[in-house]
């Protein structure tokens, strides 16, 4: 038996055989050629066929992962109707006299590089080898998927990934990886256990091997001794089995809320069918990350207008943009930051560009007029903040009024507690705004100075570390003694180490990722 370590990204154990998928590789020769206008014809009749690809792509995966998480299909849309890429591959054709294959995928991997800072890499790199392909005229050929597998990929390129057939494939191995990779997202919206990042190469004689993947543990056995199959056959019973419990918690109700934290459709069907009591985090920026652009006002209007309409009644707290840091929108934030994690973020950001904040609080507030929503700020260090932010919701609303626009006048407001200095002067902000909530991913990160995203820090971003519950004491107690609300939307409020010590404390509300949801509702029934 072998013991390969991975790093988790999707909870579950599957016990199968290994199969590895086998990404055709579209080589590319360079050549000279003579008719330069029929080679950008070739070009252009080469766009048509990828857009009504990509098109049917999208139609086919909103039934599998969510008309969300199918948006990435409208970012490759955009790359292959970007002026920049285009007219670059078409003046290298021109200019160089090359073939529109290799002009392609020179452009692509000069555009790989810059788009890799913004993670958006691997959708310029299906994009160009999509080009390629119909180019060459090579036909795609799908990976055996008809016997259930553990599927064993390098990489997963996004219009991949959606083509998984969930019953197929019981488990992903990705030797690369990150956990905010498509290929991760996907995995989780489609509840199929994945670790990334193994420590060691799998070698492809491991074909047809058996093997089980423990997502939980994020390891990977290589022909499994009989007394890890018996342990890991009985952990997949326990995981059906509190599957099975899940249903039971939904259905019950506890004093104190236990809400969700959703970027997608996905995330918000389960997070009702898991019985949340609301939405406490909707992370508004990931409808932007998702189509890589701006979202115009009409456009973030269907969206939360669609989110209150589906969780009927129940409240919905929108963040609006946390936009900056690693979460780069073209347009909108800078190419290059010094230290993008204490730049122009969140609240800095929407506040540099008022016009484009008011746009997204115009479609917050005409989508109230549906539903119950709330609106939370992050990123916030100051009451100074809060007062501009004030003043520019008078200016929405009046327009909002004069125009003639239904929107729910009692919209409250509220504010992420997810900076040292905000916690500090919490005392202040109680008195400006309705509710707060303990962003605690990103309050650890400020306080103990430790890059959130860096690996090698894993070890030392502890969040049982002292400072970090002082800062959670001294917020509840400043919160609660202006009469107002405090919740909790990091994952610290998932940690089962934590829960029952946060609602010691006086918590009012958990809100967390919708597979939680059923743990924090139990053991705070166990509590009261
Ligand atoms: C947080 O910082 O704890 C939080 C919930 O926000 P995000 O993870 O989106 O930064
Ligand atoms: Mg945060």
């Amino acid at each position: 038996m072998f013991v390969l370590d991975g790093e988790k990204v999707s909870d579950g154990t599957a016990i199968g055989r290994i199969y590895f998928y086998k990404r055709e590789s579209y080589s590319v020769q360079k050549r000279q050629i003579q008719d330069v206008d029929t080679e950008v014809k070739r070009l252009e009749e080469a766009k048509e066929v990828a857009v009504g690809e990509i098109q049917v792509l999208y139609e086919q995966s909103i039934p599998k992962i969510g008309q969300n998480n199918a948006l990435v299909f409208g970012a490759h849309q955009m790359i292959l109707e970007d002026s920049e890429f285009w007219q670059s591959v078409i003046d290298m054709v021109v200019d160089e006299c090359v073939n529109a294959e290799y002009a392609v995928w020179m452009i692509s991997q000069k555009m790989e590089d810059k788009l890799r800072r913004q993670k958006r890499a691997e959708d310029m790199k299906d994009v160009s080898e999509r080009l390629i392909r119909i180019l060459s005229k090579q036909e795609f050929v799908a990976w055996k998927e008809d016997v259930p597998s553990i599927l064993v990929v390098n990489d997963l390129l996004p219009s991949e990934a959606v083509r998984l057939n969930p019953k197929n494939i019981l488990g992903i191995v990705m030797v690369g990886g990150t956990p905010t990779s498509h290929a991760s997202i996907f995995a989780k919206a489609m509840g199929i256990p994945a670790i990334i990042a193994m420590d060691k190469l799998l070698q492809e004689e491991w074909e047809d091997t058996l093997a089980i993947l423990d997502g939980r543990a994020g390891k990977l056995y290589l022909q499994p001794e009989g007394e890890i199959i018996e342990r890991m056959r009985r952990q997949q019973e326990e995981e059906q089995c509190a599957h099975q419990q899940k249903k039971i918690f939904a259905g019950k109700r506890t004093k104190i809320c236990v809400c969700a934290n959703v970027g997608s459709d996905k995330e918000i069907e389960l997070a009702l069918e898991n019985g949340a009591d609301g939405l406490g985090l909707v992370r508004s920026e990931i409808f932007c990350l998702n189509q890589g652009k701006l979202l115009t006002e009409e456009e973030q209007f269907c969206i939360y207008k669609k989110i209150v309409e589906q969780t009927r009644g129940k409240r919905v707290v929108i963040r609006t943009w946390d936009i900056g840091g690693d979460k780069k929108v073209e347009g909108l934030t800078r190419e290059a930051e010094e230290n993008p994690a204490l730049g122009l973020r969140g609240i800095r950001l929407c506040l540099a560009k008022p016009e484009i904040f008011k746009s997204q609080l115009r479609a917050i507030f005409r989508a109230s007029a549906y539903g119950k929503l709330a609106i939370m700020f992050p990123m916030i260090t100051s009451s100074e903040e809060v007062r501009k932010i004030k003043a520019i919701l008078e200016e929405v609303k009046g327009e909002l009024r004069r125009s003639k626009l239904p929107f729910d006048e009692s919209v409250t407001i509220g504010a992420m507690l997810e900076t040292p200095a905000a916690v500090m002067v919490s005392c202040e902000l109680a008195k400006e705004l309705d509710f707060f909530s303990l962003g605690t991913n990103d309050l650890i990160q400020y306080t103990l100075a430790m890059d959130r995203q860096n690996a090698d820090l894993n070890v030392c971003y502890d969040p049982g570390h002292p400072a970090i519950w002082e800062m959670i004491r001294m917020a509840i107690k400043q919160v609660h003694t202006e009469g107002k609300q405090i919740s909790i939307c990091g994952e610290l409020g998932a940690d089962t180490r934590f829960i029952k010590e946060l609602v010691k404390m006086g918590i009012d509300e958990f809100s967390v990722v919708p597979s939680a949801i059923p743990t924090v509702r139990e053991m705070i029934l166990e509590m009261e």
